[in-house]
């Protein structure tokens, strides 16, 4: 039998899934793969169940339903100061996962060089080499996760056809300030390149720090992309359903993607995503609100156990530093040592990086959009299993 795409044949299982699977084979508290315990808005899910009932169920447009385009737009004009076309700008997809991937087959020509931020979410890279992109990678430094611009600006190059980065940052809880958004932004307008940005995790944001998208900045309107996803901003992440926004021409190519890629998403989700995001802005301040203190709530308890515990400034996840507990292992031994000797599960951060065997072998991401109840508990294993305050 001839051989199957060699890259995508040579890919191993995704972290979570792994994660996950391991987390249930040993009954343990699974504070890996990123989902909430919440079961999210009633308005959203009861107007998702009601148009399903009423029998909606047919292939809806495919660049999505017009209601939940036009509160795309809406949304984007609320938080984001954007002017957004709904008709030409708006792309409805399943899930950010698949807006990715219509952008990168869209966008790259082979040969094409992407730049890309390590540690990175963990569908952009095969995607990129899919597609033929030639992927440039900038590393991150923990514990800060500080932007190193010199080593940004050498990343780019004339053959830069893009970069692809996400703020807030999965999994190191990076939030990009002005100031580094701006240095991208001239970067892109420099070398003629686009900014796909990845802000699934925008109202997800702490400490009073707002979001920012890129495509606001001067000069950025015609050549950034934004995604969003109902999954993280709804609690609802078995949804997938993502949103892009673009210029209209921009859009073209990442339209043409889609519509061979799933053509649409059930339209009974979309139409509760248009109930959610057209929700008053106690709704999205709450959700903030909410993921800070249970964030505090954990980084406190695991600080008291003895990991050391890297800032959080968004996203579901906390990062720590295993170290300090005495652990001799990497991270991947710790998530394993944890799950099976604890009953609590993480992930390991060197599954975000290309060559995990040359990232930092010393962190793992504790996911904390958990009922209390469920948070504690990992807590009270936790301690049980290294000591240290209840
Ligand atoms: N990007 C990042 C950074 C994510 O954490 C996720 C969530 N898994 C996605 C994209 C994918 O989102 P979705 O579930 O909407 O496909
Ligand atoms: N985004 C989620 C995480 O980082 C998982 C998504 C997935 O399982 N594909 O945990």
């Amino acid at each position: 039998m001839k051989a199957a795409n060699a890259l995508m044949a040579g890919l191993g299982t995704t972290v979570f899934e792994v994660m996950s699977a391991l987390a249930r084979e040993h009954q343990s508290v699974n504070l890996g793969q990123g989902f909430p315990d919440d079961i999210g808005p009633e308005p959203v899910r009861t107007a998702a169940a009601n148009f399903l009932l009423e029998g909606h169920n047919q292939y809806p447009p495919m660049m999505g339903l017009p209601e939940l385009r036009q509160a795309v737009a809406e949304h984007a004009k609320r938080f984001c100061g954007l002017d957004v076309d709904w008709q030409t700008e708006v792309l409805v997809t399943s899930g950010a996962t698949e807006a990715l991937a219509d952008c990168l087959f869209g966008l790259i020509e082979p040969g094409d060089e992407v730049v890309l931020i390590e540690p990175l979410y963990d569908s952009y890279l095969p995607i990129v080499r899919r597609a033929g992109g030639v992927p440039r990678l900038v590393r991150l430094e923990p514990p800060f996760w500080s932007l190193s611009r010199e080593k940004l600006a050498q990343a780019f190059s004339p053959r830069t056809k893009l970069i692809l980065f996400n703020t807030p940052m999965n999994p190191c809880s990076k939030v990009f300030d002005a100031g580094e958004l701006q240095f991208i932004a001239d970067l892109c307008l420099r070398h003629d390149a686009y900014a796909v940005c990845d802000e699934v995790y925008e109202h997800i944001i702490f400490d009073q720090r707002r979001h920012l998208s890129i495509m606001a900045l001067p000069g950025m309107r015609e050549r950034a992309v934004r995604i969003g996803s109902a999954g993280k901003s709804f609690s609802l992440t078995g949804w997938k359903v993502g949103y892009v926004t673009a210029a209209a021409e921009l859009m073209k190519p990442i339209a043409k993607t889609h519509q061979f890629m799933t053509f649409t998403t059930p339209p009974n989700l979309q139409w509760g995503a248009a109930v959610g995001l057209r929700l008053g802005d106690e709704y999205f301040t709450s959700l903030a609100a909410d993921m800070q203190r249970k964030r505090d709530r954990l980084a406190g308890a695991l600080q008291e156990i003895g990991f050391e515990v890297l800032p959080a400034h968004g996203t579901y996840f906390v990062t720590t530093d295993f170290r300090p507990l005495g652990f001799n292992g990497t991270d991947e031994d710790f998530c394993r040592h944890i799950t099976i000797e604890a009953g609590v599960t993480a992930v390991p951060v060197s599954a975000f990086f290309d060559e995990p065997a040359a990232a930092p072998r010393h962190l793992v991401r504790f996911c904390f959009c958990k009922h209390d109840s469920t948070l504690d508990t990992a807590v009270e294993r936790l301690v049980k299993h290294f000591g240290g305050k209840p």
